[in-house]
């Protein structure tokens, strides 16, 4: 197996029956009980950790992106199964920030040093199109030096571009899955991936530096659908990559499964990391809600970004996708003193820079 790491490493591809071999064989090791740990050398997870770190460090040394969280409004039209925010939960206690309040968590976070602000939230229909690009419009006046990320669902192409001209420099929309049947499962029937798919395709068309996603462990998913996932990023080429496992929520349809590990979590993380090198890959919050320091683990596991928490601190327990979200510790942008620390702690330095897709760096040059 570790030749197969050895060529994704090499020529960051894989052939669909090798993905089934390497997926199976994290598997089984998972099943009997492999748990991460860098001095564990004889498994799979710590020997792709140690190539994912080693690919990581070549392209991005020991820096570690911040990106400052607003979660700024838990309203949503949609339905989805796994989700805490879906409109049919009723429990949800709903919340939306005006302006002046997300441009004070831009100030605060400035001050903290955050160069990039990422703006996600439900699909919100009180929010139009037009208040988005007054809101992004006001955000860039306000710091220029900033980079904008949005992630608020799937729009149509014109406002995609409406946003793009307004400043917006980058766009956050997990696939979820790549797998047809999958996808039905996870979502009610108004919602379809090929739809999901043509708005990433559109937004990478119209330059954004994009990413998709999924979430790892999620009901239903199998072996095949995580290889049409690796193909689908693969063909995809997204600047950026959003995974974390699945944590169930207790009043939705998902309420009683199980949640999606640490252990294979991280190892998708670093088999990503092989295949795409200059992605930009965040430690998720889910991940260190599963396992504490799992965040530190997804870093040595080839993560090269941290997204702390930016919302006030009264709306943090209301954005409740999934159960025991972390959400007055170390996640929380103002606790970025002791994440510096315990990044330190493992080798790595938070800098305090836009953090760019080297890919986007690279398509300037030959403009
Ligand atoms: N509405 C936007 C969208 O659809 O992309 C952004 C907000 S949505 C809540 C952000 C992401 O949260 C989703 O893409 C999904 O992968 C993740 N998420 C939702 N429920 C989750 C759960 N129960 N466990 C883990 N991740 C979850």
């Amino acid at each position: 197996m570790r030749n197969l790491i050895n060529k994704l490493r090499r020529e960051q591809r894989l052939e669909n029956e090798e993905w089934k071999q390497l997926l199976e064989a994290g598997k089984a090791e998972r099943e009997g009980g492999a748990v991460f740990s860098l001095e564990e050398n004889d498994s799979l997870l710590a020997y792709s950790a140690c190539q994912a770190r080693q690919v990581r460090e070549e392209i991005f040394g020991k820096a570690i992106y911040i990106r400052g969280l607003i979660e700024f409004t838990s309203y949503c039209k949609n339905d989805c199964y796994y989700c805490g925010l879906r409109r049919s939960n009723k429990e949800a206690e709903r919340y939306r920030l005006n302006q002046e309040e997300i441009l004070s968590c831009c100030r605060k976070g400035y001050e903290l040093g955050f160069r990039t602000f990422v703006l996600q939230g439900g699909e919100d229909g009180r929010l139009d199109d037009q208040w988005m690009e007054q809101m992004i419009s006001r955000i860039k006046n306000e710091f220029s030096n900033c980079a904008l990320t949005l992630s608020v669902g799937e729009r149509e192409r014109k406002t995609y571009l409406q946003w793009k001209n307004a400043g917006a420099d980058r766009y956050l929309l997990r696939h979820e899955t790549a797998d047809s049947e999958h996808y039905k499962n996870l979502h009610p029937k108004e919602l379809s991936l090929a739809r999901r798919l043509d708005c990433l395709r559109n937004l990478k068309d119209l330059g954004y530096q994009t990413g998709c996603g999924i979430m790892v462990g999620s009901p239903g998913q199998t072996t095949e659908a995580l290889i049409k996932d690796m193909e689908f990023m693969k063909m995809l080429q997204p600047e950026m990559v959003g995974i974390g496992p699945f944590l169930p929520q207790h009043s939705t349809p998902f309420a009683g499964e199980k949640a999606g590990t640490l252990e294979e979590t991280l190892f998708l993380l670093s088999l990503i990391r092989l295949m795409l090198p200059k992605v930009l890959l965040p430690a998720t919050t889910a991940l260190g809600t599963v396992r504490e320091g799992g965040r530190e683990m997804g870093i040595l596991c080839g993560a090269n970004v941290v997204m702390p928490n930016l919302s006030p601190a009264d709306v943090r327990k209301k954005y409740l996708l999934y159960d025991n979200k972390i959400c007055t510790g170390d996640e929380a942008a103002e606790s970025l003193s002791s994440l510096k620390k315990s990044m330190e702690k493992i080798g790595y330095e938070i800098v305090t820079d836009r953090g760019d897709s080297p890919m986007k760096k690279e398509r300037e040059k030959h403009v």
